[in-house]
């Protein structure tokens, strides 16, 4: 939480202490001039003259009307008003002649939101104030009117004020209030737009619209269903519009994109929403270079101003390197720590413990050596490490994740290991088309989903040693988080229909209109898709995918501001011909 407040300090430019107004002073700054071309106009259509942030002395005597929230009152004799743009100090008149606009401002509560017209005045000489951007000049109130009045809030619209997550996601519409989703969503939106613009005008794409009451789809994740009013019969909601996209390449729309709702049903984690948007992409007569050249000039066109410059290209590893040297698909390659191959120097060791490893098929022995370890961790970080690993025995990926714990553990003694401000990006190619199947390794499963292409020097593999196949697979990695993934398709009816039938078991029935669309003169092509909720946490430094999101779902999956999902009774079940085993009282209240 520290460390994510004192990001935000830094990054926007007028940084200047740990209260909300010189966050709410910067924020508007930083936004408004630093990531748009032409400076938009914030007050058309609506009852206001100007926002109070974007008033300076340039305003000097000019008569305005402001409407916003009572962010606090001195006295009875300021009052500073907020809106989304900033802060701005209203001067409540004294003098009989003016009570009722006294009356107004003097007991509205905090929060209340309030219209004041008045003029623009400088303020008395040492009584500006250099933190707030408006601070130069106040404003002399002639009249005001009380728009809607605040009840007491569950909490203060102050980012420092500390609150529970439910308590946020409760009230949402007042945890919105706040600096730092203002920001978070405001950044959101204008990366968002800058994608648009280097898609559309830059590069000719299209923005196409898919269904989202779609149909299972084999392989993959889990999908939610919604019933339909014929018996027995269910849509899916889509995992992502994969199919759509490459039929709109059989279509001939050659460059598509979208701003994509995904729905995936895959229970909780911390960086995972059961809903979920992608920046999804898909081309025509291209090739992987292209594809990752096409997102390096998308990130770097897109990339805040306020952030250090996206160097391009990125860098490419192997998922094969990536496995040997930092134990995950998903390096963090902000930081050294690789694993080293040890076994040749324990040849000929007498540690039986050692032999009985190296004697096993593929067995080898491994290290990670932590730069001065010795000097910063002490004995209970050994301890823990012994303990992690015991914990995690047995998996493939312990290295990977040791590598990371024994990370954490230097950074808690203060050794400095990945830089927060620092974004490292990184391609990871050369994926297996499949990987064995968790719940029973004998048979196979995509590693990315189904209509991934071969390698090409691969092909005759498919065919006798399917695991040995290499794909035309890429991943895009972010401080060691996946942000993106994709993949050159397989455009050829009767390849995708060995794959999906002879090497993956899938009922090829439930893909029939696909395979026959790949049959009619289906162009070469392939696509990725960037997950937007997590490439906006990483960007912003969040501490969670729901700071990027305006209403997230809880960590269980519960919108808590409305109760969703929520029960309905038998007499609205009726049209859909499902029966439900209603949980008893204890069920409900555990899964609340
Ligand atoms: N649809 C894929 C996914 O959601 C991305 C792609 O292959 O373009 O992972």
């Amino acid at each position: 939480m520290f460390c994510w407040l004192s990001r935000l300090f830094r990054d926007l430019s007028r940084s200047t202490g740990r209260t909300t107004q010189p966050i709410w002073g910067s924020l508007s700054r930083s936004l408004i001039l630093s990531s748009q071309r032409s400076i938009p106009e914030l007050s058309s259509f609506v009852a206001r003259t100007n926002t109070c942030g974007e008033l300076r002395s340039s305003h000097l005597g000019q008569e305005v009307t402001l409407c916003g929230w009572i962010q606090y009152r001195r006295q009875n004799i300021f009052l500073v008003l907020r809106d989304f743009h900033g802060l701005v100090q209203v001067v409540i008149p004294q003098d009989e002649s003016a009570a009722s606009v006294k009356k107004i401002l003097c007991e509205a509560p905090v929060e209340s939101v309030v219209q004041v017209s008045g003029t623009v005045i400088s303020r008395p000489p040492g009584q500006e104030n250099p933190k707030m951007p408006t601070g130069e000049i106040e404003i002399k109130v002639k009249t005001a009117k009380l728009l809607n009045s605040c009840k007491k809030l569950p909490f203060e619209i102050k980012d420092f004020v500390k609150k529970t997550e439910t308590l946020r996601l409760q009230y949402r519409y007042l945890d919105l209030r706040g600096a730092q989703m203002q920001y978070n969503l405001r950044l959101r939106s204008q990366m968002v737009m800058k994608m648009r613009e280097y898609l559309c005008n830059l590069h000719g794409f299209v923005d196409i619209e898919t269904p989202t009451l779609f149909k299972r789809t084999p392989g993959g994740a889990k999908e939610f269903v919604v019933p339909s009013r014929e018996p027995g019969k269910f849509y899916s909601l889509p995992q992502s519009p994969q199919q759509f996209k490459q039929l709109l390449m059989v279509g001939g729309l050659d460059r598509y994109f979208q701003v994509a709702r995904c729905y995936r049903d895959e229970g909780s984690r911390p960086d995972r929403q059961p809903e979920f948007t992608q920046i999804d992409i898909e081309m025509s007569f291209v090739d992987q270079t292209g594809i990752q050249s096409l997102i390096e000039g998308l990130l770097q066109y897109s990339w805040p101003s306020d952030k250090d410059p996206v160097m391009v290209p990125f860098p490419s590893m192997t998922f094969a390197e990536a496995l040997a040297n930092y134990g995950t698909d998903k390096p963090d390659t902000r930081f050294g720590m690789k694993i080293v191959d040890i076994s040749d120097m324990f040849r000929n060791t007498e540690i039986g413990y050692l032999q009985d490893a190296l004697s096993k098929p593929q067995g080898t022995i491994k290290a990670i050596c932590i730069p001065e370890g010795a000097k910063y961790l002490k004995r209970n970080d050994i301890e823990s490490i012994r303990k992690f690993a015991v914990d995690h025995f047995n998996q493939c990926s312990l290295l990977g994740k040791l590598r990371l714990e024994c990370a954490d553990l230097l950074e808690a003694r203060g050794v400095v290991l990945r830089d927060p401000a620092l974004f490292s990006f990184l391609w990871v190619v050369d994926f297996p088309l499949f990987l064995p199947k968790e719940e029973n390794p004998q048979e196979l499963e995509s590693a990315h989903h189904p209509f991934t292409a071969p390698h090409p020097s691969d092909i005759h593999l498919l065919y006798t040693e399917p695991q040995k196949v290499r794909s035309q697979h890429y991943d895009l990695v972010l401080n060691g988080s996946e942000v993106g993934g994709g993949s050159i398709r397989i455009h050829n009816a009767e390849l995708q229909r060995y794959v999906l039938a002879a090497v993956l078991k899938e009922d090829v029935k439930l893909l029939s209109h696909l395979l026959q669309a790949l049959d009619y003169g289906a162009p070469p092509h392939g696509g990725i898709a960037l997950g937007l909720d997590r490439l906006m946490c990483l960007v912003t430094g969040a501490p969670s995918i729901r700071d990027v999101i305006a209403f997230p779902k809880s960590f269980r999956g519960h919108d808590l501001m409305s109760n969703a999902p929520d029960s309905i009774t038998p007499e609205e079940l009726k049209p859909y011909h499902i029966q439900v085993s209603w949980p008893t009282d204890s069920a409900k209240k555990r899964a609340r």
